[in-house]
């Protein structure tokens, strides 16, 4: 009888330990929206697909034994990710989103409730409102397919327009336009075909006029200092991603003892240190220490590269790449400080 109950409880502190994600509620009843969205596409839309998002996202992370992980963790190592996590955890964040920058109240549409910050932004980005919602349309009606339209606050804090397909978003590693999205479109069919039909151009339009500029310009003053702009750009750095990878595939062979890794890689390897060498640094890294780490790892990568055209032996040439291995640690420390 114990064994049973201590079980119970097991199980449930297991189930309430793991944090699952839940759906969160609309601000408004499903029928508030009216002006621009119906309220059965409401209903459809919160209650069965992002429910079903949540409900997909939440077994993905269980299967992939991700259960901890930040949404935003999720988001950021999308394409380290399985398919449906990436789906279901991009489905989750983009329509809590949406949820949350969408009202019918017209004191918080009209451009006045905008705050001055996001207003000069916008301005001074699009030259004015109207143009920021042409640009917006542009990329939401070109959007071949599923996928959303973002207004995004990039790692230079610049405010940029984009679109990504599916469930994608700026804050994934696998998006062109990295950042944090302040405002979303959904463009799939879901979110407007009961009213609209083939007719996403005026869905765009009834969208605009549920925007709540309140929230959205309460989103720009949070996004502008929060650490995860500083996170992505400092990840997204290609060419030291890709240096990374050949190191790692040779030098944790050759500790091994294998030594072929790095007797077919050092080229590679001086290649790709060239190149990281003459890549741009990500802003908030760019200082002399970093810059002349860069110019002695390529060094270092030039000698081991020549030990092993020599046909070096192993013990020269694991000097040699733990040194290249050394240098690369001092870059990366260099760039957490
Ligand atoms: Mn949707």
């Amino acid at each position: 009888m114990k064994l049973t109950i201590l079980s119970i409880i097991i199980s449930i502190s297991g189930s309430v330990l793991a944090q699952d994600f839940t759906l969160p509620e609309l601000r408004f009843s499903y029928d508030a929206y009216e002006q621009g969205i119906d309220a059965q596409t409401m209903e459809i839309h919160h209650s069965k697909h992002h429910r079903g998002y949540v409900r997909k996202l939440n077994n993905a992370v269980a299967a992939s034994k991700l259960e901890g992980k930040s949404l935003v963790d999720l988001l950021m190592y999308a394409s380290y990710r399985s398919t449906a996590v990436r789906n279901n955890a991009g489905g989750h964040y983009n329509h809590t989103l949406f949820w949350e920058i969408l009202t019918p109240s017209t004191s918080t549409t009209a451009p006045e409730a905008m705050k001055n910050q996001l207003e000069r932004a916008i301005n001074k980005t699009f030259g004015s409102l109207e143009n920021l919602r042409k640009e917006l349309s542009a990329a939401a009606a070109k959007r071949f397919g599923s996928g959303w339209a973002w207004l995004v606050v990039t790692p230079n804090k610049e405010l940029v327009v984009s679109s990504s397909p599916n469930q994608d978003n700026p804050i994934m590693d696998v998006s062109d336009v990295r950042g944090i999205p302040i405002l979303g479109i959904d463009v799939w069919e879901h979110a407007y075909y009961l009213r609209y039909q083939n007719k996403r151009g005026d869905y765009l339009s009834a969208i605009w006029s549920l925007l709540d500029w309140g929230v959205v310009s309460q989103k720009y003053a949070v996004a502008l200092s929060d650490p995860l702009l500083l996170r992505i750009e400092r990840e997204n750095w290609p060419q030291m991603n890709a240096f990374h990878k050949v190191l790692a595939q040779t030098f944790h062979a050759a500790e091994k003892g294998d030594f072929k890794p790095v007797r077919e890689l050092s080229g590679g390897l001086y290649a790709k240190s060239i190149l990281l060498q003459d890549s741009d640094i990500p802003k908030s890294l760019l200082k002399p220490e970093v810059v002349s780490a860069l110019t002695r790892l390529e060094k270092k990568c030039g000698s081991l590269q020549k030990l092993v055209s020599k046909n070096a032996k192993n013990k020269n040439i694991m000097k040699s790449l733990s040194s290249v291995h050394d240098i690369f640690h001092e870059v990366q420390g260099l760039c957490h400080d």
